[in-house]
Formats: structure tokens, C-alpha cells, sequence
């Protein structure tokens, strides 16, 4: 006969991908819980499996209605209630931390069993500073709030890690070195999987790397924190231009550029006019290839 587990809420974090990472007293908590509430059924139910649980499953998101989340709460008075997401730590770009606020206002007991978490792992491959990060989460999808959100940390003398995804990569690596300056970064994918990589580099080589072969896979993200880093040269300067260009007008393409590289900004304003002048040019003879007529000088 199983000992039951004291009522209350128990978050367990899961595997990031290899299922041997589900610690012991991860899988003893699945086991004995009375109820699992996860994100998405199907993946859980595989989780559940391999840790030898029979548990029934209850669907949990932050946005589920109140009610929901009451009888969740409620529950806890007299039974373990285990939250599990589909991948890593719940409440960490994922679902529970309205259940935590409302059970611990109820007075229910609430415990963390700690495990995997992709930002965690991504920054200890990273060979980045540890000693102060920031977790930035993924970033918005639009490009005005994405450059306001990488904008706002610009100044923090910290480690970033971000989340993302592979068709976006590129993009959002591009504008990280328009709103942060080209720092040293590293791109961590498939972790604990089997095509586990961690690429290091300047954001700008990485920006050019991804560019041509998106990336498949779950991504993190790591930016090492400012001041360290060379000059930028006139070739990166091309390069932050013509992504800029292609979001915003001459003038603020350049002041962008300037404020990104500590440029001179008159210069990057003619250097941005030359360059949207070849841009129309390829346009009307139909050409996309403007970066490499930019290389060529003309
Ligand atoms: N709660 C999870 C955690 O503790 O890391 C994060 C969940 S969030 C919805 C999913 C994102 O985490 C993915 O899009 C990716 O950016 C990152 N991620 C999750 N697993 C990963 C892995 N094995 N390798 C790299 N990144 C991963």
C-alpha cells in the first residue's frame, strides 16, 4: 500500500527532453499524487507512463477560467495535486503560476520538486558569465515590441537567455545586435536530446550562420553582457544597415545603427542612403542580392 501524500499543491518539474532526467522524487510524487493537472494531455500521458503512474489527468492553463482554477484550489484542502508541463519546470514559460498565487492565498501547503529547465541548462553549456543573467523568456513576435523588450535591457550588465524558435531565429539574433550591440552569444538546441548542439560565436556571425539553414528544434538563446566586445567595423555596419533598412525609415536606421555600435551617425546616415539607393536599383532589374553588391563596393 502506497503511503498517501499530504494535501496540497506539488509542482514537478519533467524531463526537457530525455526521460532519464525525471528524478526519482519526481516520479514518486506522479505516482502518489491524487490528481495531475497538465497542459496537454497526450504528452504527459507519456511522462506518466514511463514513471509508472496511473494518476488521472486534469487540463491546467493560466488562462483556464476562474472556476476551474478554484476547484483546483479546492481540491487541495484534502488531496495532493500535482501540476506538470509538457517540458521542464512549470511556471517558467509555461502555465501555473495564477494556481501558486491562489492556492498559497487559500493557505494551501505548496511544494516544488526541481528539475530540468532549458534556461538553466542553456547557460551552464554556454560558457557566458553565470554570475548574473536574466531570463527574458521568448520575445514578442512583432518587430516594434521585440526591439522595446531587447531596448529596455540593453543597458543590464548581465547575462540574457531567451527562448525561441527556429524560424525566427535569425531575425531575432539580427535585432538582438541592433538593440544590444554585437556581444558574444551562444545558441543551445535539442538539449539532453539527440541532436543536442550549443554554437557559440558573435550574435552577428550567428545572425549570418542561421540565416541560410533555419534551425530545427527547441532553442535557447544566451547573450553575454555588455562592454567586452571589439569595435564594430564598417562591414557589420552594412550589415545592422540593410536589416534595419528594412524596418525603418533612413534616419532611424541610422540613429539605430549608431546607438548599437557607437558609430558616427552622419556617417551610417550617407552609408544608409548609398545603400537603399543600390537597394531600389536591384529592385527595378529585379535582383534581391543586396547585401553582396554592398561587399563589392558599388
Ligand atoms: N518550462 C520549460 C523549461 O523549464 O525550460 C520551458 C517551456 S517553454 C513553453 C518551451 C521553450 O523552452 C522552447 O520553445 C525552447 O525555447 C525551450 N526549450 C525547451 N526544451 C528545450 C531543449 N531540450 N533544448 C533547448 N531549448 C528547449
Amino acid at each position: 500500500m502506497v503511503e498517501a501524500l499530504s494535501p496540497g499543491l506539488y509542482i514537478v518539474a519533467g524531463p526537457i527532453g530525455n526521460l532519464s532526467d525525471l528524478s526519482p522524487r519526481a516520479a514518486d510524487i506522479l505516482c502518489r499524487a491524487d490528481v495531475v493537472a497538465v497542459e496537454d494531455s497526450r504528452v504527459s500521458a507519456r511522462l506518466l507512463r514511463h514513471a509508472g503512474s496511473d494518476r488521472p489527468m486534469l487540463p491546467y492553463h493560466d488562462h483556464s477560467d476562474e472556476a476551474v482554477r478554484a476547484r483546483l484550489v479546492a481540491r487541495m484542502e484534502g488531496e495532493a495535486v500535482a501540476l506538470l508541463s509538457d517540458a521542464g519546470t512549470p511556471l517558467i514559460s509555461d502555465p501555473g503560476y495564477k494556481l501558486v498565487r491562489d492556492a498559497r492565498a487559500a493557505g494551501r501547503a505548496v511544494t516544488t520538486i526541481p528539475g530540468p529547465c532549458a534556461a538553466v541548462a542553456a547557460l551552464t553549456v554556454s560558457g557566458l558569465p553565470t554570475d548574473r543573467f536574466l531570463f527574458m523568456g521568448f520575445l514578442p513576435a512583432k518587430a516594434k515590441a521585440r526591439g522595446d523588450a531587447l531596448a529596455e535591457v540593453a543597458g543590464l550588465r548581465a547575462s540574457l537567455v531567451f527562448y525561441e524558435s527556429g524560424p525566427r531565429l535569425s531575425a531575432s539574433l539580427s535585432d538582438m545586435v541592433l538593440a544590444l550591440g554585437d556581444r558574444e552569444a551562444c545558441v543551445a538546441r535539442e538539449i539532453t536530446k539527440l541532436h543536442e548542439e550549443a554554437r557559440t560565436g558573435m550574435l552577428s556571425d550567428l545572425a549570418r550562420h542561421y540565416a541560410d539553414a533555419p534551425p530545427k528544434g527547441e532553442i535557447v538563446v544566451v547573450v553575454g553582457p555588455p562592454g567586452e566586445t571589439p569595435a564594430a567595423t564598417e562591414a557589420d555596419a552594412d550589415a545592422l544597415l540593410v536589416a534595419a533598412l528594412g524596418r525603418l525609415s533612413v534616419g532611424k536606421a541610422a540613429s539605430e545603427v549608431a546607438k548599437a555600435t557607437g558609430l558616427d551617425r552622419r556617417t551610417l546616415y550617407a552609408r544608409a542612403l548609398e545603400i537603399r539607393a543600390i537597394s531600389s536599383r536591384m529592385e527595378t532589374s529585379g535582383g534581391s542580392e543586396i547585401a553582396a553588391t554592398i561587399k563589392e563596393g558599388q
